[in-house]
């Protein structure tokens, strides 16, 4: 299974080199004054991995589910930022390639190919729901050739900067969930009222942003899919989004890891460099073995997309994002305290990391959520 062949080994390499030369060298900076990474969309662009899994249709390079895992992986070990810029790219097209017809794919996903610097962002959050997400309290209606749409979002990923984001809202609430469906909207759109970017304690090389949607006028045409298909749309997108979150978090964890290494193998303390010290190794045990268990399980879930098992995809990808967001959030920690006072210290990596992997626990559904989730699916009840 992880077996890469040619064509993975050339783009993994080519990613490394990118990383290394003009992506690691950024990410202390982009935390430190929280600014929307334009060098990145610049940088990924340039090299054809901004949009890696555009379809080679609509002008894409299209690489497979797993080699863009493997990409999100490469760039979080040294900017987890950078990699969150890949995993909101993929949302909004991932759920128009999904649910969208013929025209709004043309009109849409071509726009994202070559070396195009369009953003995306895809927005289902609103500040009174969060992990209850199908009681939405966004609404549309027709009005003539268009829909108005009526409501908040919170959180949106490069919203503010988006050409185009996806947003829910219901069409029908009295269909329950199936009365939600999915918008394509433009930047600039009438009523999409920018209320402020949001501060945070992480992955601050990114921006999320809140919306009030007042009147927002959305031609009827934008809709992806029928009216109620927004549910299984939503669905599918968090699950994909969740499994790119646990590329991330592996990626994140990784990179912790080196460095606390090549750190420990520097440090001196009572006469030799801390790595002779068990209780070290025994941290170092758990971090690697921990890491290479979300890895494997990470890459096991990409396959199963690629197969096209959505269901079991879905489960899978709640499992990964559940195991690899703790590990990665336990091996930063530890990174942390293996450097001891100056792990704590902006002069090193591992703090900025350690705040990064609490995003991955958090978003595209809590991990509380991803243990409900999978208990469900396994008991049958709900
Ligand atoms: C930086 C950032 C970026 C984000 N980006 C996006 C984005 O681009 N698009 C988007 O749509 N959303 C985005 N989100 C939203 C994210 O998915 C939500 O924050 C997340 O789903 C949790 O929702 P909430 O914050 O409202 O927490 P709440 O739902 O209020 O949860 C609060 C706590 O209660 C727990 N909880 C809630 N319900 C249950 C339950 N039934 N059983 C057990 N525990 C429960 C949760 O696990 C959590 O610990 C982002 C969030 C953040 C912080």
């Amino acid at each position: 299974m992880l077996q890469l062949d040619e064509e993975q080994r050339l783009i993994l390499q080519s990613v490394r080199e990118i990383v290394q030369k003009e992506i690691k060298p950024r990410a202390a900076s982009l935390d430190e004054t929280g600014e929307f990474p334009w060098d990145a969309v610049r940088i990924f662009s340039k090299n054809d991995i901004l949009n890696p899994l555009l379809p080679r249709r609509y002008g894409g390079v299209e690489v497979s589910v797993p080699t863009f895992c493997m990409i999100v992986e490469e760039i979080a070990k040294a900017c987890a930022s950078s990699a969150l810029l890949l995993i909101t790219q993929a949302e909004g097209p991932w759920s128009i390639i999904y649910g969208a017809n013929e025209f709004l794919k043309e009109k849409y996903l071509k726009r994202l190919a070559g070396d195009s610097q369009i953003l995306t962002g895809f927005g289902a959050i609103e500040p009174s729901i969060g992990s209850n997400l199908f009681s939405l309290s966004t609404y549309a209606e027709v009005q003539g050739t268009h829909y108005l749409l009526q409501g908040e979002k919170c959180f949106v990923e490069n919203g503010s900067v988006a050409d185009f984001l996806v947003l829910y809202a219901y069409t029908d609430p009295s269909k329950g969930v199936q009365g939600i469906s999915a918008f394509i909207i433009e930047k600039g759109s009438s009523g999409l009222v920018h209320l402020r970017d949001e501060n945070r304690m992480g992955m601050r090389g990114t921006l999320y942003s809140e919306y009030l949607l007042e009147n927002l006028a959305v031609p009827r045409e934008n809709r992806i899919g029928e009216e109620g298909d927004g549910y299984l749309n939503m669905l599918y997108t968090l699950s994909a989004s969740r499994l790119f979150t646990a590329s991330q978090a592996v990626g994140i964890a990784q990179g912790a890891m080196e460095e606390a290494l090549s750190y420990a193998r520097r440090r001196v303390q009572f006469g030799k460099t801390i790595t002779h010290h068990v209780p070290i190794q025994l941290m170092i045990a758990e971090m690697a073995s921990g890491i290479e268990s979300a890895r494997l399980l990470t890459y096991k879930t990409a396959f199963l997309f690629d197969q096209g098992e959505a269901k079991k995809a879905g489960i899978y990808a709640a499992m990964a994002k559940l195991i690899a967001s703790d590990t990665a959030m336990k091996v930063t920690t530890d990174a942390v305290q293996i450097m001891g006072g100056y792990g704590y210290m902006k002069d090193y990596p591992v703090e900025r990391m350690m705040r990064d992997a609490k995003l991955t626990q958090i978003h595209t559904g809590t991990n509380q959520i991803m243990k409900l989730m999978i208990g469900r699916d396994l008991t049958g009840i709900s």
